[in-house]
């Protein structure tokens, strides 16, 4: 699904250079629950966002789901990113105007869905997700819990085969961070792929395999038994 070969980062500013990643291959099969860990600046953001299709490598290819991507330019990278990725941050990213429902629904406006199949699809995902009684409130009205709920609805909507998830649980307490690993798993079971960056060690734990960062290295890729509930 994901295959990254020898693939390198190089940010410049001026004259200085850093190397975010550096010679990383892996690859991420079908239908796999991915968790990435490593300390802040490994560069664990800049393989999520070269895996999302919002940023391409300086070197090295990335093929996605058969696509190879690393030489795209930015319209292509984006009808990619539209088609096959979903995506869930930290910070939720909703929007603070717009109902709960309305903010589901917008992913499915922009790519011309009829607003009956819009409503109907926002519908059932909201109820998958545990907040079909909250389809009317705005996000002030809802815990983080329930705010990310509503952001994995919306990275649902366009059924992408993947699902990548920026420290998903880092605004949420220690209940929510494990009902909402919950739904992942849930969502996984279904057959999305999903790759997640996270701090903790007990929220990686839910995955079937943690890639460990370092100083733009993959130091350690380690696969559960699938024996695990
Ligand atoms: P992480 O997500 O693991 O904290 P990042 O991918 O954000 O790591 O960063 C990896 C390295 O790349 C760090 O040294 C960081 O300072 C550097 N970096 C990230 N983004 C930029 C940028 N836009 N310009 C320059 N350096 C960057
Ligand atoms: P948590 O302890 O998970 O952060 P909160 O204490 O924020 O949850 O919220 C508890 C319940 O009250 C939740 O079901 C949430 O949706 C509801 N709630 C919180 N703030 C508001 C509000 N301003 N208006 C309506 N409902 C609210």
């Amino acid at each position: 699904m994901i295959t990254l070969k020898d693939i390198s980062k190089v940010y410049k500013n001026g004259p200085l250079e850093v190397e975010a990643l550096s010679k990383i291959s892996l690859q991420v099969n079908r239908g796999e629950f991915v968790a990435i860990m490593g300390t802040s600046g490994s560069g664990k953001s800049t393989l999520m966002n070269i895996i999302g299709c919002l940023d391409v490598p300086t070197t090295g290819s990335y093929i996605l789901d058969g696509e190879e991507v690393h030489t795209l330019n930015e319209d292509d990278l984006a009808r990619v990113r539209n088609r096959k990725i979903g995506f869930v941050f930290q910070s939720f990213n909703l929007l603070g105007r717009q109902t709960v429902l309305q903010n589901v629904t917008l992913p499915m406006m922009y790519a011309g869905i009829p607003r009956e199949k819009r409503q109907t699809r926002a519908l059932e995902l909201l109820e998958k997700v545990g907040l079909k009684e909250r389809v009317k409130h705005r996000p002030t009205e809802l815990s983080g819990g329930q705010k990310q709920r509503v952001a994995i609805a919306r990275a649902l909507t366009m059924e992408a085969p993947i699902l990548l998830a920026d420290e998903p649980t880092g605004n949420l307490d220690t209940k929510s961070s494990h009902e909402i690993m919950a739904l992942f798993k849930e969502i996984h079971r279904e057959g999305t792929t999903i790759v997640l960056v996270t701090h903790e060690p007990d929220i990686a734990e839910h995955a079937d395999r943690v890639l460990l960062f370092g100083d733009g290295k993959l130091l350690k890729d380690t696969r559960k038994g699938s024996d695990r509930a």
